[in-house]
């Protein structure tokens, strides 16, 4: 004979407890993603962590998400939005306005990050830090993208001379 089936009853605890456990895996994992592959966290303020007038443009994000796809390798966030330096006002933050982000690809050198950034046409300037080995990436309201190496703390336009020394050798 065969054993009677077991009939399982929804209790009200049961289906508390399996909503809670569905609410924390949610807020652990997914309350504050933005896209497939990034989260607000990647983007906010490393200093300032009450993230005090924070704000990340979409459209930086698409590009960062084709970057991602086109590299098959995860996009590093270094800096996404930052407030405002007051004591460096040389030049326009786009950091501050969250149209910006510092970049590393994971298996990818600086140069090759560079490389590839410039095939988003998204992102309208464009820096390879040399220095500090990483690559800024932004939305600036340009017609043409604006290329730069930075080495140093100096800011340097891009050329051509510079390009063959900095991203068409082999190293
Ligand atoms: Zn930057």
């Amino acid at each position: 004979m065969r054993p009677p089936r077991v009939r399982h009853f929804k209790t009200k605890k049961n289906r508390n407890d399996a909503h809670r456990k569905d609410k924390k895996r949610r807020s652990k994992h997914n309350w504050n993603r933005i896209s497939e592959h990034f989260t607000l966290k990647d983007f906010q303020d490393k200093q300032n962590n009450e993230g005090q007038n924070f704000r990340i443009s979409l459209g930086l994000i698409g590009g960062l998400e084709l970057l991602r796809s086109q590299s098959q390798n995860k996009v590093i966030i270094l800096k996404g939005f930052q407030s405002e330096d007051i004591s460096n006002k040389t030049q326009k933050d786009y950091h501050a306005l969250g149209l910006a982000a510092d970049i590393k690809i994971e298996n990818l050198s600086s140069k090759e990050t560079f490389l590839l950034a410039e095939k988003i046409p998204e992102f309208k300037g464009i820096g390879l830090n040399i220095s500090k080995d990483y690559v800024h990436v932004d939305l600036r309201k340009e017609a043409t993208t604006q290329y730069w190496i930075e080495e140093n703390n100096n800011i340097i336009p891009l050329t051509d001379e510079l390009r063959k020394i900095h991203l068409e050798n082999n190293n």
